[in-house]
């Protein structure tokens, strides 16, 4: 032993001799929010095979937990083990192809972000751009379609960097009137405003687990419709248009491995906890599509622009995100001081802006199981603290 220890040149890292140690904190911000404990209580499960009857068979609920969340039949319906970027990136590269023409609706740093992924392989991308705080009218994608003449049209449906609710009826319509596929990104929305992706004509959707979903990251629904596979593809309903060559192995072949011939080593652990967020989310969102806005603690967040005597960021009432409120900084204050007081007085997470929305706006999230008039109380409280305690200028 003695002999062993001799040889290490790089001594124990102190801090790991230590036992984890996780604060109590109120998550509040975009994104994580708090996990429920039944939730955290999957993922700590011991691991079973992942050719384990009992792994298949919880693949198989979870399947049918997102194709009821999203209100689909499709069969190509799966969780992508990797964050909202990993189902992104899941979803263009297995849509497009090196010199595929694709319409980006960009109207804050989600649409930017997907511009850049599809020039990264390579696909012509062309921008439909409005001014941070705006969404998209049937008319404006419209006149994208006959433009541009894309193969796929990329749509935001929560806009987390502006606090922006983009409108999805008729657009899978219009879409598809102009040969045109519909990708949307719901990773800020899905649970807290009502998708219903067959009757609203959605070829690809996908979410993310940490936000609404209340679940750790690293486990992303995703669902392709018939309309995305290739037309004759001969690999069934194992792949979408990755059969026409996608790009990467991890996004595409993978899929199939895993989840339809159950032939690669999964994350067992993660698949236990994705059951369980699944099972306790897919009725919120089938419910999210019959809440009445109105009623929900979102629109308590409104008396938030009272509290802190600025305006909300979003204009209009139904361009507003449910799961994340967004109001200009109060006049004279750092949005830095104000997160950074929430956080050390309060032990509450709330985020500053995001892209264009950066130094301008605070950003409020209620999501999933936060959701509650006592988590708004909470909130609103530790503001009201925040404007009395935190420096002010005068100028
Ligand atoms: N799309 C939207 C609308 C988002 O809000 C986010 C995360 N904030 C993402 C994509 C990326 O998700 P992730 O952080 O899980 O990679």
């Amino acid at each position: 032993r003695a002999m062993a220890t001799s040889l290490l040149r790089v001594s124990p890292p102190e801090a790991l001799l230590r036992p984890l140690a996780v604060p109590e904190r109120l998550l509040l911000g975009p994104g994580p929010s708090n996990v429920p404990r039944r939730i955290r209580a999957a993922g700590a499960r011991q691991l079973l095979g992942h050719m384990h009857p009992e792994v298949l068979q919880v693949m198989d609920e979870i399947k049918a937990g997102i194709q009821y969340a999203f209100q689909t039949q499709n069969r190509l319906s799966l969780a992508v083990s990797g964050s909202g970027h990993c189902a992104m990136e899941a979803a263009l590269f297995n849509l497009l192809e090196q010199g595929d023409t694709v319409l980006v609706a960009i109207n804050g740093i989600w649409g930017q972000r997907a511009a850049d992924i599809a020039r990264r392989l390579g696909a012509n991308v062309c921008e439909l751009l409005k001014p941070p705080g705006k969404y998209f009218t049937l008319g404006d994608i419209e006149q994208g379609l006959l433009q541009h003449r894309p193969l796929v049209l990329f749509i935001t449906h929560g806009e987390s960097s502006t606090g922006v609710l983009q409108p999805l009826e008729g657009l899978g319509e219009l879409c598809h009137r102009h040969g045109c596929l519909l990708l949307v990104d719901a990773v800020a929305s899905l649970g807290g405003a009502p998708i219903f992706m067959d009757q609203q004509e959605i070829d690809v959707l996908y979410s993310g687990s940490q936000k609404v979903l209340n679940a750790p990251p690293g486990s992303a629904p995703i669902s392709f419709s018939e309309r995305a596979r290739a037309p004759g593809s001969d690999t069934g309903p194992t792949a979408p248009s990755c059969a026409r060559g996608c790009l990467t192995w991890g996004l595409s072949s993978l899929w199939r491995r895993r989840w339809v011939q159950g032939k690669l080593t999964t994350t067992t652990s993660t698949e236990w906890g994705q059951r369980e967020h699944t099972a306790l989310c897919s009725w919120r969102c089938a419910w999210a599509a019959f809440d009445a806005r109105e009623k929900s603690p979102s629109s308590v967040m409104l008396s938030l622009g009272t509290v802190l005597g600025s305006p909300g960021a979003v204009g209009l009432k139904k361009a507003r995100l449910p799961t994340i409120t967004t109001v200009r900084v109060p006049e004279g204050y750092d949005w830095k001081d104000i997160t950074a007081f929430l956080m050390d007085k309060h032990g509450m997470e709330i985020a500053g802006g995001l892209g264009p929305t950066v130094g301008k706006v605070l950003r409020i999230g209620l999501m999933g199981c936060n959701s509650t008039r006592g988590n708004v109380e909470r909130v609103l409280g530790a503001l009201r603290d925040a404007l009395q305690r935190c420096p002010r200028s005068r100028l």
